[in-house]
């Protein structure tokens, strides 16, 4: 509790009790267990920090009880969803919630409302309390963000060890799902809003002068159980369960925000994530509306730069027509190694001396020239290496115009799709532990908790925790 708090609580006919007689007892409490601690030579500021934590929570428990009280009494007895006047009022009803502080009983009002045909309880309205969980809105947050970077289990005791709020594993996962699926309620929202430009708010800053807008696109695979019991069914109806499934992800930024860290290493100062479960289509309208708040509609040029694979390309071609394409050098250079490995199997030495100047056309842009050389090589062989040299001649010719790497090295633009493959294998980190499976619904939900939080609008969907800076969580 800081000082502000406590100079800012009204005193007159709206003072908390709270603060009466039990603030002394409290102070004597806090005191004399400080001095104990002080005392002892066996115990560090550690144990102060314990000390005041215990002795504190128990007055802000009441306080949060006292205040939370006061706002349900004056919540007006009118139906929160409809505004209908309520019915059938009756009082008191008792629910105790889990805050940060510990439970919290609060006794609220309940009426009918006969437009929507539903039993209302203002007050938890009011108090941003759900009917589902008895969270209180600082532990519903802590659930949701608790829960996206780490497994339940771990989660409870984490969080019961910072802050001492006992959330059981059970409860604290089912929270989280809850959050989840209101932060994709809400990001389609918000999504609708760029659509049908309604979302000017949501655009990010843009420079006076022309910039380039960089999209990455990647995607990774996740076990999921959602067929688990029903694979017999699924084989006798001529199918094949499926337990992995890829999830789609891209990322957006200016080229001006990508800088050099002091150890060379490119870092992008802001950027838009998107993340999905549900396909190439999700994917593409997310990843939209995450370009135009980054100025997809200003940017003098777009630039898309992704590995092969032909759904990106497809999404590209539909989404961002007029977007520059770039292949990622890394897989372009995989596949020359391919040719390589396919002409010297087990000749390490011959395969890296003839790789040197084609690697070479490769990183100057002369693709005319790399296509001809592989040509030539096609030329000469026969049957399976044959077959090898023209597969990946093939994929050269198919990306001949997404290869001009000297140009990008030029204007300072990326060769490759790095920063949103590092971004695939953090999500990684959380959704892809070993022996983890997972559902559709669960892990789009988290994975939605984890995009807001990275694209720092953690804020919209707990706004107790929006402090004046927009771009801060
Ligand atoms: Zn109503």
């Amino acid at each position: 509790m800081s000082n502000c708090c406590l100079k800012s609580v009204p005193h007159s006919d709206s003072s908390f009790e709270t603060f009466a007689a039990p603030v002394c007892d409290w102070t004597a409490r806090l005191t004399a267990g400080l001095a104990c601690s002080v005392q002892a030579s066996d115990q560090t500021m550690g144990d102060l920090e314990e000390e005041i934590l215990r002795q504190t929570q128990g007055l802000e428990r009441k306080l949060l009880e006292e205040a939370s009280q006061k706002k349900a009494d004056q919540s007006p007895p009118v139906c929160p969803v409809c505004g209908h006047k309520l019915t059938r009022q009756t009082r008191d009803h008792q629910r105790t919630y889990q805050t940060r502080f510990g439970p919290v009983t609060i006794r609220r009002l309940r009426g009918w409302c006969r437009r929507c045909r539903a039993w209302r309880f203002p007050a938890d309205y009011a108090l941003g309390l759900s009917e589902e969980g008895s969270a209180s809105p600082g532990v519903q947050e802590m659930a949701a963000l608790v829960a996206s970077k780490m497994p339940p289990a771990e989660a409870s005791a984490v969080i019961e060890r910072l802050t001492g709020v006992k959330l059981p594993r059970a409860t604290l996962d089912r929270e989280a799902r809850r959050q989840g699926r209101r932060a994709e309620q809400e990001r389609k929202k918000l999504d609708e809003q760029m659509r049908l430009a309604e979302g000017s708010k949501q655009m990010l800053a843009l420079p006076e002068a022309a910039f380039t807008l960089v999209i990455e696109l990647d995607a990774w695979n996740i076990r999921e159980r959602d067929e688990w019991g029903q694979s017999a069914r699924i084989r006798r109806a001529g199918g094949e369960p499926q337990r992995w499934h890829w999830v789609y992800g891209g990322t957006c930024f200016r080229l001006d925000q990508r800088v050099q860290s002091a150890g060379g290493r490119p870092r992008i100062l802001s950027r838009g994530t998107v993340m999905t479960r549900e396909g190439v289509d999700a994917l593409r309208e997310q990843l939209f509306a995450e370009a135009q708040r980054h100025g997809l509609a200003q940017a003098a040029k777009v630039l898309v730069v992704a590995d092969g694979a032909v759904w990106i390309w497809n999404l590209t071609g539909d989404r961002f027509a007029q977007a520059e394409q770039r292949l990622d050098y890394y897989h372009a250079s995989q596949h020359l190694w391919a040719v390589a490995h396919a002409l010297y199997p087990e000749e390490e030495g011959r395969a890296r001396a003839w790789i040197g100047p084609l690697l070479r056309k490769l990183k100057s842009g002369r693709t005319p020239a790399l296509l001809s050389d592989l040509r030539a090589v096609a030329k000469r062989l026969r049957h399976k290496k044959r077959q090898a040299v023209e597969s990946e001649l093939n994929y050269f010719q198919e990306h001949r115009n997404r290869m001009d790497y000297a140009a990008a090295r030029k204007s300072g633009e990326p060769q490759g799709s790095g920063a949103m493959e590092s971004t695939c294998r953090q999500y990684q980190c959380r959704f892809k532990r070993p022996g983890q499976f997972w559902s559709c619904s669960g892990d789009e939900a988290l994975m939605c908790l984890e995009t807001f939080w990275r694209n720092k609008r953690w804020h919209l969907l707990f706004p107790h925790c929006f402090h004046g800076d927009p771009c801060k969580n």
